[in-house]
């Protein structure tokens, strides 16, 4: 069987340009910087193999150069924007200068030493091929947040393109008479072709592996998460609270709950309007995520009402916080909201006889009852043991 390296050429490029606009078809547009920069690598590569097939019409003249020099600039870069989606995918980002330092200085050097054809094949294979497996490198990267799936196949595809790659330019630049132009009919080249079709099927399955996964993430994260506040919604805030009542339980360490519900904020509503009072769980949302210790826990609980869990902490840090957090709230909502926004909190810590989280926020909560009754705009401790007497009210 007989293959012709350019027809085999002319077929890849039909196939990349497919891809890159079966891609962004099937995403959609609206998709995140790591998959439109994903769909963007295509375009280039396909844009990149275009003008290589269409260099080899005008073999040695300067239509040559320029469509070669076009074609590994485009080439180069559709690496560098695959690199940078499997960094953000990954979430482990590199700095991108020196891949595209490497485009550059390559695209470059190309193109001034155009007629010493050692060179030029030497460089840009050697410079394509390194970035192929810089890409290698970012997906073997530890990255328990992401499937393994997706990065091998790429691994690998980038991985086999590097050796072919590497092949071409030592040939290209130390054996010439075996390689004296692009489409000489060498195994190079037909393996070339053989690995980069396959490569391009499997490394598009990746592509859209990785961004269905991406997809997933950000629904869950959704599902977690309260939209107008952006704080935890009740339900992802009782998981991740549970197996920290479970951490402390085992370890030993101390635990607080507090427990916060806005006053009035039904007549906030009434008398300022509800996008008002949205304004205002936005608010104490933020102050409560800005004072709190990385560790800690937040989340929105109710209507207007707020759950948080301190790691490592006793009551008095916990007293220390709500001060803190009153401070903040008296002078920010004054700014911000134009009128006093105040809350009464409840501050339960973990006893022996909090088993379950329930109990524990069961404490807190009635804490909270009682700082609402004392007159609100103050925080209560709840006693430690539940068979004590009432709960100490403490001014604010
Ligand atoms: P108290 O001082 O006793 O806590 O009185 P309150 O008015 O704050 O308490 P109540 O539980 O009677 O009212 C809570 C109100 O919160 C009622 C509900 O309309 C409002 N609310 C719940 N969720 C939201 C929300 O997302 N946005 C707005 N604007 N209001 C909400
Ligand atoms: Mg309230
Ligand atoms: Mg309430």
């Amino acid at each position: 069987m007989e293959l012709d390296v350019r027809t085999l050429m002319v077929v890849f490029t039909v196939n990349v340009f497919a891809v890159s606009l079966a891609l962004p078809a099937i995403m959609g547009w609206r998709v995140g910087p790591a998959a439109r920069q994903a769909v963007l690598s295509t375009l280039l590569q396909a844009g990149g193999w275009f003008f290589l097939v269409l260099s080899t019409f005008w073999r040695q003249q300067w239509q040559d150069q320029v469509c070669s020099v076009l074609a590994m600039a485009g080439m180069s870069a559709s690496l560098v924007l695959l690199w940078r989606s499997i960094g953000l995918w990954t979430g482990r980002p590199q700095l991108a200068w020196p891949m595209w330092a490497l485009t550059v200085l390559m695209t470059l050097g190309y193109g001034i030493g155009f007629e010493h054809y050692p060179w030029r094949v030497g460089l840009a294979n050697g410079v394509l091929g390194t970035q192929m497996l810089a890409i290698v490198f970012a997906v073997s990267r530890h990255s328990p947040a992401t499937g393994w799936r997706w990065r091998a196949l790429i691994g690998l595809c980038m991985g086999a393109t590097a050796v072919v790659t590497f092949w071409r330019g030592i040939l290209g630049a130390f054996f010439t008479e075996a390689y004296p132009f692009l489409t000489a009919p060498h195994p190079v080249n037909k393996v070339a072709a053989l690995v980069s079709n396959l490569s391009l099927v499997l490394t598009t399955v990746a592509i859209l592996m990785a961004y269905r996964e991406e997809a997933e993430r950000e629904l869950q994260a959704q599902a977690m998460t309260d939209g107008l506040t952006g704080l935890l919604n009740r339900r992802a805030w009782t998981e991740r609270a549970e197996a920290l009542l479970a951490d402390a339980q085992r370890y030993g360490y101390p635990l607080v709950a507090v427990m916060l519900d806005i006053d009035h904020f039904k007549r906030i509503n009434d008398e300022r309007g509800h996008a008002r009072g949205d304004q205002a769980l936005q608010l104490l949302s933020r102050l409560l995520r800005e004072e709190l210790r990385t560790g800690d826990l937040a989340g929105r609980y109710g209507g207007e009402e707020f759950c948080v869990l301190l790691t490592h902490t006793r009551e008095g840090q916990a007293l220390s916080l709500d001060q803190r957090l009153r401070h903040c709230l008296r002078l920010q909502s004054a700014q911000e909201l134009e009128f006093p926004l105040e809350y009464s909190a409840g501050v339960a810590a973990l006893g022996t006889r909090d088993t379950t989280l329930d109990s524990l926020l069961r404490r807190a909560d009635e804490a909270l009852y009682e700082a609402k009754r004392a007159g609100r705009g103050q925080v209560v401790l709840a006693p430690r043991v539940a068979a004590s007497p009432a709960p100490e009210t403490l001014p604010a």
